[in-house]
């Protein structure tokens, strides 16, 4: 996408406004097959939590994807986008015993990630098969808050009680097909995820019936400029080889399976804004957006930098802007950054916004969610209106009459 492309869809269908590439989608699943094409059988289940649009979900369905879910109401979804109940995984933490008994009656494939959980069920569902989560215990992620494989994780069960599951496998008679492991976000050392890797194949050898491993994901792709991303290539060569020895050594051809969210769509998305107002006080030039943290909060929650460009007039000399939101608290999208001179009406554009950005939007300050648009064959087609007052308003419940007060 362009950023007369860009222009175009702001114009077309007003601002804030999400657009997603979706050629970009679409490399970046080939490139991943690419990588792995030594490997006979390769799964890639899309973790739909990073964007979750029915339209992508369809797009990526129809490239042969199939998802990773993390709730009973993604499944839901996944199911409504048309994908086969067999192409679903269910990888949830911490969620009810009754709502993976629910989803294991869809015919979706369960992640089981407790001991206290995998004993019930096993006990409950011998015959079902289960894949378990492992916790590596490997220190992956740019970031405290996506780094889940870290001793103090509440992600999966450790690999230290390897004894201990083993024998409540024994004692239900239950039946492992998988096992997996997902150690969090921005992988940048591809030595690090090899570790890691080799402590899953170790697990593995605990299990007999094995039909997949799962080496989730957490691949790391770039934000800034120069940003270091995760060599897909590299990986899947070194990684390739190695499974493919483990599969002779465990004398079976397994499936390999990736689920990854932020390599696939994170960099096809822009998100275009508005600025209402530029502010200039005694220290600060303040470019105001018609947005917050409301749309995207990565910036304030994960201190996440996101390219920004002026696309109205990306010309012009550089200023050095900090730009905010209308949130009625602080909400800071980039402090001190670069961008060409900005007007009042000027559209900036957010880069890296496809994931983890609409998929954890909000109606703070009772503001309306944006529209979302697919950019495809050279023209965009709205896969989201915005909301309007009435989404506000649904499902709440006024009181019968006006109450006096006393
Ligand atoms: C979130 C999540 C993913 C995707 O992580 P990315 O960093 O977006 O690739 C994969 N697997 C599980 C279990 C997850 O929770």
């Amino acid at each position: 996408m362009q950023s007369k492309d860009l222009l175009q869809v702001a114009e077309q269908f007003g601002s804030p406004v999400y657009v997603y590439d979706a050629e970009k989608i679409q490399f970046q699943y080939n490139r991943l097959s690419k990588a792995f094409s030594k490997v006979s059988k390769l799964r890639i289940n899309y973790a739909m939590k990073a964007l979750s649009n029915v339209a992508i979900l369809q797009l990526l369905r129809d490239m042969g994807s199939g998802l990773d879910t993390v709730s009973i109401q993604e499944v839901m979804l996944g199911l409504h986008a048309g994908y086969e109940p067999e192409k679903i995984f269910y990888t949830p933490n911490g969620v009810s015993l009754e709502e993976i008994e629910e989803v294991n009656a869809m015919g979706v494939q369960i992640n089981i990630d407790n001991l206290s959980i995998l004993e019930q069920f096993g006990t409950k569902y011998p015959e079902v098969p289960v894949c378990i989560r492992i916790n590596p215990h490997v220190m992956a992620g740019g970031n405290a808050n996506i780094s889940v494989g870290h001793i103090d994780s509440k992600f999966g069960i450790s690999v230290h009680q390897l004894p201990h599951l083993v024998r409540i496998v024994e004692n239900t008679k239950m039946n492992i097909v998988g096992i997996h492991m997902h150690t969090g976000s921005d992988i940048l050392d591809i030595g690090v995820f090899l570790y890691a890797a080799e402590i899953l194949f170790d697990a593995a050898k605990s299990f007999k019936n094995l039909e997949f491993l799962d080496f989730g994901s957490g691949f790391k792709v770039p934000y800034k400029k120069d940003d270091i991303e995760t060599d897909i290539e590299e990986l899947g060569k070194k990684l390739s080889k190695r499974f493919n020895a483990f599969c002779v050594e465990y004398g079976k051809e397994l499936t390999l399976i990736f689920e990854p969210g932020k390599f696939l769509v994170s960099e096809a998305g822009c998100f275009l804004a508005k600025v209402n107002v530029v502010k200039q006080t005694t220290s600060t030039v303040f470019a105001g957006i018609d947005s917050g943290f409301n749309h995207l909060i990565r910036p304030m929650f994960y201190g996440s930098q996101h390219h920004i460009e002026n696309i109205s007039h990306p010309k012009g000399k550089e200023r050095f802007y900090s730009v905010v939101g209308y949130i009625c608290e602080t909400d800071t999208f980039a402090n001190n950054r670069r961008i060409a001179e900005i007007k009042e009406g000027d559209i900036l554009s957010f880069r890296n916004a496809g994931a983890y950005c609409y998929s954890m939007a909000s109606n703070y300050n009772s503001r309306y969610k944006p529209a979302e648009v697919l950019w495809m064959n050279g023209e965009g087609h709205l896969i989201r209106a915005h909301e309007t007052f009435e989404d506000i308003l649904r499902n709440q419940i006024p009181l019968p009459q006006a109450v006096e007060t006393v």
